[in-house]
């Protein structure tokens, strides 16, 4: 069966490293996917779910938002963090949910709206990854 490489890294870490059939990523402008072969593109990646097929079996992990460079029969994810859906802390994630609810609703005068907003899309999308909800 035909493949490309799929390699996803954050500042800390490799998360995948794997040869795999087709990758579904979170565009900005909406998911898109690749299959072998695919021709070069550069797209800058929303929070969500970055999908992909090996051997045949399904995998998703979250990605918080970075770029994919698909070139060569490689598609790299560059993203400011990701986790292996088995690899979310659940208890983590519900707590960062609550923390930026509670910053939203205070409205405080020193809030970063832009920033809280995202932290809870990051917590909401890591549960929903988590439990296999999406
Ligand atoms: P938190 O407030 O819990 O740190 P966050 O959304 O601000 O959440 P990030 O900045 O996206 O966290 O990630 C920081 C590091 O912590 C990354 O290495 C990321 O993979 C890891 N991480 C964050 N939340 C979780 C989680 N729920 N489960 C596993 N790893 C997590």
């Amino acid at each position: 069966m035909s493949t490309l490489k799929l390699e996803v890294v954050t500042p800390d870490k490799t998360v995948v490293s794997e040869d795999v059939e087709m990758v579904i990523c979170p565009g900005s402008e909406g998911e898109f996917g690749v299959l072998p072969q695919h021709i070069s593109l550069l797209s800058a990646l929303k929070i969500g779910p970055l999908r992909y097929r090996r051997d045949g079996k399904d995998e998703c992990i979250f990605i918080s938002g970075g770029f994919a460079d698909v070139n060569n029969n490689k598609c790299s994810v560059l993203a400011e963090s990701a986790e292996r859906d088995c690899d979310i802390d659940q208890a983590r994630a519900e707590e960062a949910r609550k923390r930026a609810e509670k910053r939203l609703a205070e409205h405080t005068d020193d809030l970063d709206e832009a920033r809280a907003e995202a932290a809870l899309r990051r917590a909401i999308m890591r549960l929903e990854i988590a439990r296999k909800a999406i």
